[in-house]
C-alpha cells in the first residue's frame, strides 16, 4: 500500500479506537442462540416460513435476479403489483419501489432538490436523509428535535421564492419517539414547504392497519412525500416512496439511485407481498407487540432504569457514556441477550445508550430474561 494511504487509514483507525468508538461486526451462526433485542423485526415476520416460501416461489417463477434496472427490463409484473399494494396501504395515488431505504432517501432528495433548495431536517434524522441532501448539493438546516417553533423560525428566515422541503423521521430510530405529523404539516403549510416523512420504523407497527404514523391518517395534502422501508416490521427488504402521480414520475425520470441500479430480486417482492397479507390478516401480531412494549416499560420503570419517552418498539436505555454502554451490553451478551450498543456518531456524543427493540416474537421468558439481565447490570456493572 502507498505510504500516504497506510498512514491515513492507520491514523483514522487509531482515533476511532481512542474514542472507544471502534465497531465490531458480529457474524451470526444460523442457530444463533442469543435472544435478539437489537433487530427491527417488530412483528416476527423475518423468519416466518410463509415469507420464505413466497420468496422461493417468486424466485422459481421469475428468476433469482431481476436482470436489469427498472427502466431497462427489470421492472416485472410482481414489482408493479407490490407498488399498487403499497400505494393502497398508505392511501397514496402511487408508490415507487427502491432497493433500500437508504437509496429511497438519497434518490428522493437528489431528484427534488438542488443547491438553491434548503432542506430543513430534524436534528435526529437518519443519516440517509442527511446524505441525500448532500448528494443533491442542497443545504441542510437542522432544527431542534421535534421543535416546531425552531423549525418555523428557520423557515421564516429562508428566502421566500425558492421551493423548500422539510424532512423528518416518523419514528426516530435511536430514540423511539415519534414526529408530530399534524404539527409539521401545519408548519409546512404555513410556510409553503413540502413535507417528507421517513416512516421506516412506523410502517407495519403504527396506524389503524399498520399503515404507519402517516399512512391513511395523514393524506398526501399533509405529507406529499412518504418513505417506507420493507426490511423492518415487514421482515423482507427494500423500500418505497409514496405520493402523487407527478412526484413518482419525477423520481422515475430523475432519481439516480433509482435509475442506475438493478431492480430488487422478484422473490423479495413476493416475500413482501406475503408480509402485507399477514399484516392485514393477523392484527393480533400488532396487539401482542404493544402488550410486550407495555410490560417492558412497566417493569423497567419499577427497576428504576433510565427509559426514554417512547411508546414504540424502540426502547432505549439512556446511559450516557460509551464505556458504560459497552459494559452493560457485554454483561447482557453473557446472559444470552443481544441489544444494540449505540454510540456517536449514530447519536450525539455523551448520549450513548442501549437500544432495545421489542417484537411480537418475544415470549414472556424472553422478557423475563431481559429484565433480569438489565437488573443485574444496574446492580453490578454501574461504577
Ligand atoms: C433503516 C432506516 C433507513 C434505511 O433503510 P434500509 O432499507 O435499511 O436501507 C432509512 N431511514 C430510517 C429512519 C431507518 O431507520
Amino acid at each position: 500500500m502507498d505510504e500516504r494511504w497506510s498512514r491515513r487509514l492507520a491514523a483514522r483507525a487509531e482515533a476511532r479506537r481512542a474514542e472507544g468508538l471502534w465497531r465490531n461486526r458480529p457474524t451470526l451462526a444460523p442457530d444463533a442462540s442469543l435472544r435478539d433485542f437489537a433487530g427491527n423485526d417488530y412483528l416476527g415476520l423475518a423468519a416466518d416460513p410463509r415469507l420464505a416460501e413466497a420468496q422461493a416461489e417468486g424466485a422459481r417463477r421469475f428468476g433469482a435476479g431481476a436482470r436489469a434496472s427498472h427502466l431497462v427490463c427489470g421492472h416485472l409484473a410482481i414489482h408493479e403489483t407490490l407498488e399498487h399494494r403499497l400505494a393502497e396501504l398508505t392511501g397514496r395515488p402511487r408508490a415507487l419501489l427502491f432497493s433500500t431505504g437508504y437509496m429511497a432517501n438519497l434518490g428522493t432528495l437528489q431528484a427534488l432538490c438542488d443547491r438553491h433548495t434548503p432542506v430543513f431536517q430534524d436534528r435526529l434524522n437518519h443519516a440517509s436523509l442527511l446524505d441525500g441532501a448532500r448528494l443533491a448539493g442542497a443545504p441542510s438546516r437542522r432544527f431542534h428535535h421535534r421543535d416546531l417553533d425552531d423549525l418555523a423560525r428557520l423557515l421564516a428566515r429562508a428566502p421566500g421564492d425558492a421551493p423548500r422541503l422539510v424532512a423528518s423521521d416518523g419514528v426516530f430510530s435511536m430514540d423511539g419517539d415519534t414526529a408530530d405529523i399534524e404539527g409539521l404539516a401545519g408548519t409546512c403549510r404555513h410556510h409553503g414547504a413540502w413535507l417528507m416523512i421517513d416512516d421506516a420504523h412506523g410502517l407495519g407497527v403504527l396506524g389503524e392497519r399498520g399503515d404507519g404514523c402517516v399512512g391513511r391518517a395523514h393524506g398526501p395534502g399533509d405529507v406529499p412525500i412518504l418513505v417506507g422501508t420493507l426490511g423492518k416490521a415487514l421482515g423482507s427488504a427494500g423500500a418505497f416512496v409514496a405520493g402523487s402521480e407527478t412526484l413518482i414520475e419525477h423520481l422515475i425520470q430523475f432519481a439516480r439511485p433509482y435509475v442506475y441500479t438493478t431492480a430488487q430480486p422478484p422473490g423479495v417482492a413476493a416475500a413482501t407481498l406475503a408480509a402485507l397479507d399477514i399484516l392485514a390478516a393477523e392484527p393480533e401480531r400488532r396487539a401482542r407487540l404493544f402488550d410486550r412494549i407495555a410490560r417492558f416499560r412497566r417493569e423497567a420503570a419499577t427497576l428504576g432504569l433510565p427509559l426514554a419517552e417512547s411508546t414504540t418498539p424502540i426502547q432505549p436505555i439512556l446511559l450516557g457514556d460509551n464505556a458504560t454502554v459497552m459494559r452493560w451490553a457485554g454483561r447482557l451478551h453473557e446472559a444470552g441477550l443481544r441489544v444494540g450498543a449505540i454510540r456517536a456518531p449514530t447519536v450525539p456524543r455523551g448520549e450513548a445508550r442501549l437500544r432495545i427493540t421489542l417484537s411480537a416474537a418475544h415470549d414472556d421468558e424472553a422478557l423475563d430474561a431481559l429484565l433480569e439481565g438489565l437488573d443485574a447490570c444496574r446492580r453490578e456493572v454501574t461504577p
